[in-house]
């Protein structure tokens, strides 16, 4: 099903630091995308199922499941198995940016954020003629 391109796509934001989530909030929000936000991981799985997000920004250090574990479920699920999801984690070690690449996200910012570099991986990402066809 194609979205109307007129609409302000839908983001997702899966982070359990409020300074964090604020921050992502108010910078999508201003970029003039729409936002839903998610504390834990299995709060994000069961939002992205109910509202169908076009990205996911997954924070991987959570309470629960963690980032990884969320990808996995939703990747699991039929109606979330295709939505793109960007691993955002303060992780700056180079085994979890390896495990990071071979988990199957979509893509990978470090913390703290970088806003014009996450802003156009997010633009680049819905581009993406998977993330179009949802
Ligand atoms: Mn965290």
């Amino acid at each position: 099903m194609s979205k109307n391109s007129n609409e302000a796509a839908l983001i997702l934001i899966v982070e359990d630091n409020e300074k964090n989530r604020r921050l992502l909030r108010d910078v999508l929000e201003y970029s003039g995308y729409r936002t839903l936000e998610a504390v834990t991981g299995e709060e994000g799985v069961k939002m992205a199922r109910e509202h169908n997000p076009a990205l996911v920004l997954m924070d991987i250090q959570l309470p629960g499941i963690d980032g990884f574990e969320a990808l996995a479920q939703l990747r699991a699920h039929p109606s979330t198995r295709e939505t793109p999801v960007i691993a955002v984690t303060a992780s700056a070690m180079l085994e979890d940016r390896d495990r990071i690449d071979t988990a199957g996200f979509d893509g990978y910012e470090s913390k703290p954020i970088k806003v014009k570099k996450l802003l156009a991986r997010i633009q680049l990402t819905l581009e993406r003629p998977a993330a179009a066809e949802q």
